[in-house]
């Protein structure tokens, strides 16, 4: 387990990183050290938690150059590692402003007159966080920040594929004497994951439903709660109603934006025949517009495809999906440029569910649209997947939220697309192999750290008329 681990730079394919996993054994003593620490941590009571997190925003905010900057080596992409940063400090304070009311206990009466009730919540002291490559600092972060002030003690083990963007939290982390008892990093790869599982009481996993499965066979047998973030196949359904220039523009954005690298990327596309080829027309333009983040980080909006595995995944996909057929409209490669792997935003048509790239996650810039004839149609198509986390349809509002309403997946932006990436107030469930356990998202996201208990007091000293 601790032999070290190189790692590849995304936009060089140079191992200019290692990573020397921890032994059990350290493992082992860092989840006590945090349990320990976790004693006091609950203690000090949620306005000092909220007052330990803004030191730690603070302190990160000194870190910034150094953060971006590993966080830019870390994905080879530029602006969306300055908004993943900003998204995650917005969460801080988002979170802080929510948790008093979330924690407040209440005494309420029973149907039982003279019987009182208590309600409190007690924190799982530790919670493991075992996150992915795609979106480094936000998917290993957001869970930890409500698991925080929930009054949990965290430790997380980020991807081996990015986790440069350790050691400037690290750092800040240290900065802040209340929460280095209760909060740290640990690189490693897939055997440190299945480690860490072992010294936690809770488990929150985002990643490949491969490993996911991994992950909830090994806290069933610790008894321990897991929940489950996987990976996605998501469908946008454009009806003959939808403003063709938005849907457009928002599939797009959707499909491509971090260059495809995201669970809520749209991946299928289903269109009314009746407006297919302006639909297509429209789309291929706009893709046609983007241009590469090559050669330098700053230029173009596509970047380089973080991980190399990903980029065999994505020209297989593209193989498959032109041998049984497919017409590439635009793009259709994975090139290597300077030892990076990049990929033009692609759009196919002539496909159909034989194909690979219309039923397992590309998790790239592919955009294969669709015909179909009949509504029904289109709902039975984008609901034909083992996934179900997220979706789109576009049409006019009335018509696309009851197309909406059928679709079996946890969360449908209308007349847009990936909302859930930007707005985290709506609760909502994985569907089928997407994922398991309580909303992420909303005030629920919380309360999945939190066990509750009752109280139940009697308050008169009369016998009561059940007993003997
Ligand atoms: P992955 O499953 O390969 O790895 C995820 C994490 O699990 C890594 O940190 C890895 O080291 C660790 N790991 C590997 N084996 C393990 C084991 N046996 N026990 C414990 N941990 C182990 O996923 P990935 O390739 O890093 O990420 C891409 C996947 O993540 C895609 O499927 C994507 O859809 C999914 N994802 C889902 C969401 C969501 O919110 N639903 C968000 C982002 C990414």
């Amino acid at each position: 387990m601790t032999n070290p681990i190189e790692v590849r730079n995304p936009r060089t394919g140079k191992l200019d990183y290692t990573i020397v996993p921890p032994s059990s054994n350290w493992l082992e003593q860092q989840c006590l050290r945090l349990r320990q620490g976790q004693k006091h941590w609950l203690k000090m009571g949620v306005k000092g938690r909220i007052a330990a997190l803004q030191q730690w925003k603070q302190a990160i905010l000194s870190e910034r150059d150094r953060l971006t900057e590993a966080l830019v080596n870390d994905t080879g992409r530029l602006s969306i590692s300055v908004m993943e940063i900003d998204s995650f400090l917005s969460s801080i304070d988002r979170w802080c402003q929510l948790v008093p009311e979330l924690l407040s206990e209440s005494t309420k009466s029973t149907t039982i007159p003279f019987i009182q009730l208590q309600q409190t919540s007690s924190p799982y002291a530790l919670v493991g966080v075992i996150s992915p490559w795609n979106f480094p600092l936000l998917l290993s972060t957001i869970d930890a920040i409500p698991a925080l002030l929930a009054g949990c003690a965290v430790i997380i083990k980020p991807s081996e594929i990015a986790s440069r963007f350790v050691a400037p939290l690290l750092t800040a982390i240290n900065a802040v004497p209340d929460l280095r008892d209760v909060l740290t990093f640990v690189e490693g790869g897939g055997a440190t994951g299945a480690n860490l599982i072992e010294y936690v009481d809770l488990v929150c996993f985002t990643g490949s439903v491969l490993t996911g499965r991994k992950v909830a066979e090994a806290a069933a047998k610790r008894f321990i709660p897991a929940f489950l973030e996987l990976g996605g196949k998501d469908p946008a359904i454009v009806l003959p109603s939808a403003n063709l220039d938005l849907a457009t523009s928002a599939i797009l954005w959707g499909s491509i934006v971090n260059t495809g690298q995201s669970c809520l990327s749209l991946e299928r596309i289903y269109v009314a025949e009746s407006i297919f080829e302006p639909f297509v027309n429209k789309l291929v333009a706009k893709a046609k517009s983007l241009q590469l983040a090559y050669p330098t980080v700053e230029s173009g909006e596509i970047g380089p495809i973080i991980a190399e595995r990903q980029a065999a995944i994505i020209r297989e996909h593209l193989l498959d999906a032109i041998e049984k057929g497919a017409i590439v409209l635009c793009g259709g490669t994975v090139e290597n440029k300077d030892g990076g792997w990049w990929c033009h935003p692609t759009v196919l048509t002539q496909v159909n569910h034989s194909m690979i790239v219309m039923t397992e996650e590309t998790f790239g810039p592919i955009m294969p649209v669709m015909a179909f004839s009949t509504v029904e149609e289109g709902i039975n198509l984008a609901n034909d997947t083992i996934y179900g986390l997220s979706a789109a349809v576009f049409a006019e509002e009335k018509e696309a939220l009851a197309v909406a309403q059928q679709i079996n997946a946890g969360a449908i932006s209308v007349n847009d697309a990936g909302l859930t990436a930007l707005i985290h107030e709506g609760e909502k469930n994985s569907f089928k192999y997407s994922g398991l356990g309580g909303s992420r998202m909303g005030e629920a996201a919380l309360r999945r750290f939190l066990r509750k208990k009752a109280f139940l007091v009697k308050t008169n000293s009369a016998p009561d008329p059940w007993w003997f």
